[in-house]
């Protein structure tokens, strides 16, 4: 299994990150991606670029080593509401939007209910494209609902590599939650996360995960870049030329 497009991907804007946008999409091209996506977190987090990292997207090409790219954000789902660290304003320069919890950027008692909640907020919120790494134990949610709320939002779900090599809980969680996501045939992108150029499009554990589901590939968004594309184009009127 080998996406066609990597839609999360962080780069030296937030510094635990190591590669440049030139770099990634270096990287991408290598690995015979054809679209990019460079996700980098939302200014709510310790480790955001400034705003104006999102407001001068304008001046990156389209295409960038043969690359298409898509100037997106992973935003951080702030509170128990689901309320963004991304205003309507400042998701208006953004193309592609992740919705991510993270540790670091909340403070309400992390239970399953209150968790889902936030997530319900994120998903009523029409800038969002996708869940991001929702299976990690720093945020445990009751499966079946979480799968059955995403189903119903529209919302794209994320397998993410990074987050369930490194995340505590995250690949135990995952075989439940993506046998659920097959069962409720939830459209799925599998990402990276890559923090490091090398790292870019490189998914195996993931593949291997949704090969022992036998999770059906049409399922699996970014397996074609001009699905990707097609989407980003109806929704945001993005010209990929
Ligand atoms: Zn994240
Ligand atoms: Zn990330």
């Amino acid at each position: 299994m080998q996406i066609k497009a990597d839609l999360h991907t962080h780069t030296i804007a937030s510094t635990h990150a190591y590669s440049t946008v030139q770099e990634m999409t270096a990287a991408a091209a290598e690995t015979g991606l054809e679209l990019l996506a460079v996700t980098d977190h939302g200014i709510g987090s310790p480790d955001a670029p400034h705003r104006w990292h999102f407001h001068n997207y304008k001046i990156l090409p389209r295409k960038i080593n043969g690359v298409w790219l898509l100037k997106g954000v992973e935003a951080n789902i702030m509170d128990e509401d689901g309320t963004l660290d991304m205003n309507e304003h400042e998701l208006s320069f953004c193309e592609w939007v992740i919705a991510s919890y993270h540790t670091s950027c909340v403070t309400f008692e992390r239970t399953p209910e209150l968790i889902l909640q936030g997530y319900r907020g994120a998903c009523e919120n029409p800038s969002v494209d996708v869940i991001g790494h929702p299976t990690t134990d720093y945020f445990p949610i009751e499966h079946e609902a979480a799968v059955r709320l995403f189903k119903e939002s529209g919302k794209l779900v994320e397998l993410n590599e990074s987050s369930i090599c490194w995340k505590p809980g995250a690949m135990k969680n995952a075989y439940s939650f993506y046998r659920l996501c097959r069962d409720y045939a939830v459209p799925l992108v599998v990402n990276t996360d890559a923090h490091f150029s090398e790292q870019v499009g490189k998914t195996p554990a993931a593949a291997k995960l949704l090969d022992e589901l036998n999770y059906p590939r049409d399922l699996i968004v970014n397996l074609d870049a001009a699905r990707v594309m097609e989407m980003a184009a109806k929704k945001r009127g993005i010209v990929f030329a």
